[in-house]
């Protein structure tokens, strides 16, 4: 079956067509760089403006791109929260509207079960139950993915997300927004070891995150006017990473079941990230599996491709699915109806 996916709960206006094949027929990403720059992180009224003028267009772009009506689809599938709300009711809403029009079924995707099942898009070869590492400008989790709708959350953030902490560090070293891919090239440049910064909660039993105080380091270290900014942006690279690898390496150790160890999130495109877990899988004896790039970060491919999940699966969603600002994947993947949009 062929699978329309909209996408628009932060700052990526995206639509993708794909196919319960994994082939993307299709897809279209514009991003809102410029619109934001200006405030160093996403305003979310501006935000939700630019989706309202851009997913219409971008819509009819992967249609004509695939060479396509909306009568070849089967299903659409539109994020449905969490996210900011005005930018997830523009995405839900024009996927209500098509399905309505085309006579289509729907499909309120969780955007973290878009990353969380991204990986399976890019390698048929993953199978559940495998241990997720979800890092994102939002959320920073481990999770057992059992089966689509199917999640056991092993560990969180008990302050910010790691995306979260790449921006905060990006904006006070004055490298602007988005700031997790400014701080990976800055830091190339710079020495890992060079300033000494905390690894918060590192060693404590239960796997959970914490980067504010990692964060306020960067800050304090910083304006001691010592260091060179690369050297501040390598060091604090330096510190998520051990975070990130000393808790994942709690999960994998209790999830001995697990088929892979995959990470998926915007975060997921770090190389520094990536290399060292890939070592630690090495260490566990497991596959590790990371999307491309470009499926890391926000896009329709991913919310497509769950959609396409949940159709196999036989869960399509009624026209008056509410959008949701917050929704845990934990929770269940189900409807909640008659609320909201
Ligand atoms: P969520 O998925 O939690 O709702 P989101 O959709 O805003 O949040 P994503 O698009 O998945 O998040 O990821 C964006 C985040 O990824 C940003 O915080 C960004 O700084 C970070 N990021 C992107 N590229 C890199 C990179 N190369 N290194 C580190 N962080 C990165
Ligand atoms: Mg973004
Ligand atoms: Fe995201």
């Amino acid at each position: 079956s062929l699978i329309l996916g909209l996408e628009s709960s932060c700052d990526e206006t995206a639509a993708a067509l794909v196919d319960s094949e994994r082939r993307i027929l299709a897809h279209r990403v514009a991003g809102q760089e410029a619109e934001h720059q200006p405030y160093g992180g996403v305003v979310p009224e501006i935000a939700a403006r630019a989706h309202v003028d851009r997913l219409a267009p971008i819509v009819e772009g992967v249609l004509a791109d695939a060479g396509v009506t909306l009568a070849a689809v089967d299903a659409i599938a539109a994020t449905a929260g969490p996210g900011l709300i005005g930018g997830v009711m523009v995405g839900l809403v024009t996927g209500k509207a098509l399905a309505h029009a085309a006579g289509k079924p729907l499909i309120a995707v969780n955007h973290l079960e878009g990353h969380a099942l991204s990986p399976r898009l890019a390698d048929p070869s993953l199978a559940f139950p495998y241990l997720l590492l979800l890092v994102s400008g939002g959320h920073c989790q481990l999770l057992l993915v059992k089966g689509v709708g199917d999640y056991r959350r092993l560990a969180t953030t008990i302050d910010d997300a790691a995306g979260e902490a790449f921006d905060k560090t990006a904006k006070l070293l004055g490298l602007g927004y988005p700031g997790g891919p400014a701080v990976e090239r800055i830091a190339r440049d710079g020495d890992p070891q060079a300033v000494a910064l905390p690894r918060p909660l590192v060693g404590s039993a239960e796997p959970h995150f914490s980067f504010a105080g990692l964060k306020s380091a960067v800050a304090r270290a910083a304006a001691s006017g010592e260091h060179r900014v690369a050297d501040l942006a390598a060091s604090f690279q330096q510190a998520v990473v051990d975070c990130l690898v000393d808790r994942s390496r709690i999960a994998l150790a209790a999830c001995p079941d697990a088929t892979a160890f995959v990470v998926a999130g915007g975060v997921a495109a770090n190389g520094a990230i990536r290399a060292a877990l890939t070592d630690l899988a090495a260490r566990f004896d497991k596959a590790f599996v990371a999307p491309p790039l470009w499926l890391c970060t926000d896009n329709g491919a991913m919310i497509a491709w769950a959609g396409a999940e949940r159709f196999a699966a036989g869960l399509t969603d009624p026209l008056d699915i509410a959008a949701r600002p917050r929704w845990p994947l934990d929770a269940g993947a189900e409807a909640v109806r008659g609320a909201g949009v």
